[in-house]
């Protein structure tokens, strides 16, 4: 590539535009010049004006330094000059409007006496011009300003020395670059870059927050930060972090605020941010009341503030808050920074404690993995099993291995069937849930486990299927005592059965033998009763007397057998009919003890009328028959409607029940009185117990003793549509 001749004017032009504020290395790519040639042409640049400011001798001289003060008037940057006593001689119209003063107010003054609101500033120009004048030359520096409107600008100083006619150092000739804008980047990358860093390698929002408030306050020169917290169900708010430079004052300052709780509807600062969502700015914090901490602000040194929220798309997480020692105009880039800076951080608390959810919701699947008996399993969009946690070998003694990376239709099980597996899979291919699904498995050493799985199918993102996961429970046992049960149900209803067999078969039996001792004793005493004597008499009598009461023991307990094994079918029938039936058979006991029955209207059942009619006489009878001496019996049948039954009552003014026998009088054979006081054979309430049994009903006593007895028994109510 051929190398670029350089005029002086195209020179010129290159190294104005790094005047005004182009940066260096932008220039130098474009116009593909080394930096270090870029510097010289600027050297020389400068050296040049200041030339032309060198004396020569009358016309000549006063010509030249006209022309050079024409095209300094017109440079579109910042220039002035100055005699070698400090005093300015001028300045052209760029730098007027930088610092918004009239050239003519400054001519003749020192920098002290024009940055006496900034004697900062001052102290290292002129720290810069007594360089200058030991070693003449030119330098360049930086340094931040206060220009026209009070705002702070990053300026870069160039300065070059010109001689007089004697040869010696007359004054210097300044410019001035604005370089806010790169400087500004600069910083914002800076802090970016810090930040970034510490909340990639910190995990939680106490842990990241002093090291982000440093970024930002060094790297912007604030001297404090701190961040604010708000709890939303109680609305109060507290300053979590902070952080400050080396200043006891400052720290005095922040470990206040850290120690109060802010309870909502408190005006001030945070408070406005919290509530808002909107970044605010004091420029200074003792002359502003809203800020309800400026006098201890103002104390530990403190002048201008601002506070930004940090946030989470429109939810306000907290806020942060910024102080500097001097007095500093709202600063727009600054805020914006800040508020960067604060979805920065809002982003990282949302990150924070999404996988704070994910560690606990991690430990909860562990803890519930390693506590519960059941195991849990994963299988991939094929249904091949992927993984299984050890819960299964310890439960069950099967190896896992072989398992693992085959379907669940691939293994041997004992107890399904094809078209079983079948069903299984086109449950799985449409991907729904499965509950209890139990297979039978070969076991070790010849055994066998019964295994019971539930699952779920697993969807990513993007609703595509991505396999089952489930959990499996051991039921062996379960399953060993459900056969256990079963052979149990079984046997006992087959014993109950063939007692039910032998209970009639026996009382059957044995009626004819006994009729065959009534018949035989009769006769005896028919033929041969007048040779008898008075004591065989009177043992013919017994046996006849026990003959009889066997008789009516076989009867009754034929009776309770046949409960069983003879009933009839259920259908609707009218309950007054068969208390009807009852009272014809009960007519001559009624009537004998002056009994008097009365009864509620009564509604259909359904049932075995029979066995109802037997119910009723029996509860009657007993009723009757336990009567007091001296009262004649008042009985009573009533019918309550209890929802889904009917709820029957048979009270009497009879003898009473002790408490202790309530349940013992529903057993076979069992009386609690002698023959002599009350005749009976104990089988009459445990036939009433089967055949409320059979209806599906209960049947139960109430019982004051001495004053009557009321028993209670339940009959379902018809169904709809059962006729
Ligand atoms: P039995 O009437 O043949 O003695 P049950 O089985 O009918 O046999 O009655 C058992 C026992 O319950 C009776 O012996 C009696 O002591 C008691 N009992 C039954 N009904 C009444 C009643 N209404 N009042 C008092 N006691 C009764």
């Amino acid at each position: 590539m051929p190398v670029r001749q350089w005029d002086p004017a195209s020179k010129a032009k290159v190294v104005l535009e790094g005047l005004q504020g182009k940066p260096e290395t932008a220039i130098c790519k474009r116009h593909n010049i080394k930096p270090a040639e870029y510097r010289r042409w600027r050297k020389e640049f400068l050296a040049k004006i200041a030339g032309s400011f060198v004396s020569r001798q009358g016309d000549e001289r006063s010509k030249a330094l006209r022309v050079a003060q024409d095209l300094i008037e017109v440079l579109p940057i910042p220039v002035f000059f100055k005699a070698r006593d400090g005093k300015h001689l001028g300045a052209n119209r760029a730098w007027e409007a930088y610092f918004g003063v009239e050239r003519e107010s400054f001519i003749g003054k020192t920098v002290q006496e024009l940055f006496s609101h900034a004697p900062d500033v001052a102290a290292r120009h002129q720290a810069a011009d007594e360089d200058l004048w030991r070693n003449p030359g030119t330098r360049s520096y930086e340094l931040q300003v206060p220009v026209r409107d009070g705002s702070v600008r990053h300026t870069l100083n160039y300065k070059a020395t010109f001689t007089g006619a004697d040869g010696k150092v007359a004054g210097l000739i300044g410019t001035i670059i604005d370089i806010t804008e790169r400087k500004r980047s600069e910083q914002r990358q800076a802090i970016e870059h810090r930040v970034t860093r510490l909340l990639s390698e910190c995990e939680t929002v106490a842990g990241a927050m002093p090291g982000v408030l440093a970024a930002f306050c060094e790297s912007l020169g604030w001297a404090c930060g701190a961040r604010w917290s708000m709890d939303p169900e109680i609305g109060a708010f507290r300053c979590e972090e902070a952080w400050s430079v080396d200043d006891p004052d400052i720290a005095t300052f922040l470990a206040a605020s850290r120690q109060s709780n802010y309870q909502p509807g408190y005006a001030g600062f945070i408070r406005r941010v919290l509530g808002t969502g909107q970044p605010i700015w004091i420029v200074d914090v003792s002359a502003d009341d809203s800020f309800l901490r400026g006098a201890q602000a103002a104390k530990a040194g403190l002048r201008s503030a601002f506070a930004l929220p940090i946030r989470l798309g429109d939810q306000v997480l907290g806020a942060m808050e910024f102080f500097h020692r001097e007095r500093r105009l709202p600063d727009e880039w600054l805020l914006e920074t800040g508020v960067t800076l604060g979805n920065q951080i809002g982003h990282f608390m949302a990150r924070v404690q999404a996988e704070g959810e994910l560690r606990e919701g991690e430990a909860r699947f562990r803890s519930l993995t390693a506590l519960s008996s059941d195991w849990y399993w994963e299988q991939d969009e094929q249904f091949r099993l992927t993984a299984m946690s050890s819960r299964f070998v310890e439960r069950t003694g099967i190896d896992p291995a072989p398992y693992i990376g085959r379907k669940r239709w691939e293994q041997p099980a004992l107890n399904l069937t094809e078209s079983d597996w079948e069903r299984h899979r086109a449950q799985l291919e449409r991907h729904e849930p499965f509950f209890d699904f139990e297979i039978e498995r070969p076991g070790p050493d010849g055994t066998s486990v019964w295994l019971s799985l539930s699952g779920e199918a697993v969807f990513d993102e993007g609703r595509r299927f991505r396999g089952y996961r489930g959990v499996g429970t051991d039921v062996t046992d379960r399953k060993r005592a459900q056969g256990v049960l079963r052979a149990a149900y079984e046997e006992l209803a087959r014993s109950n059965a063939e007692l039910q067999q032998f209970a009639y078969v026996a009382s059957h039996d044995l009626q004819e033998p006994l009729r065959m001792i009534g018949s035989y004793t009769q006769l005896l005493e028919r033929r041969y009763g007048d040779r008898l004597d008075q004591d065989a008499r009177e043992f013919m009598g017994f046996i006849v007397d026990g003959a009889t009461r066997m008789k009516q023991l076989i009867e009754d307990l034929l009776a309770y057998s046949r409960v069983g094994t003879r009933g009839k079918e259920m259908r609707p029938v009218q309950a007054q009919a068969v208390l009807d039936k009852a009272l014809v058979n009960l007519r001559a006991a009624v009537e004998q003890s002056a009994a008097a029955v009365t009864h509620g209207s009564l509604p259909e059942v359904n049932a075995d009328d029979t066995q109802l009619a037997q119910l009723l006489q029996n509860l009657i009878g007993n009723a009757i028959k336990f009567r007091k001496k001296d009262e004649a019996p008042r009985i009573h049948v009533g019918v309550e409607d209890a929802g889904d039954e009917w709820h029957f009552s048979v009270a009497d003014n009879g003898i009473g029940i002790e408490p202790q026998y309530f349940e013992r009088i529903f057993l076979v054979f069992q009386r609690l009185h002698t023959q002599d006081e009350y005749p009976g054979t104990g089988i009459g309430l445990a036939i009433c117990r089967k055949v409320v049994e059979r209806h599906r009903g209960r049947i139960w006593v109430e019982s004051a003793y001495g004053e009557g007895s009321t028993f209670h028994f339940t009959l379902p109510k018809i169904q709809k549509g059962e006729t």
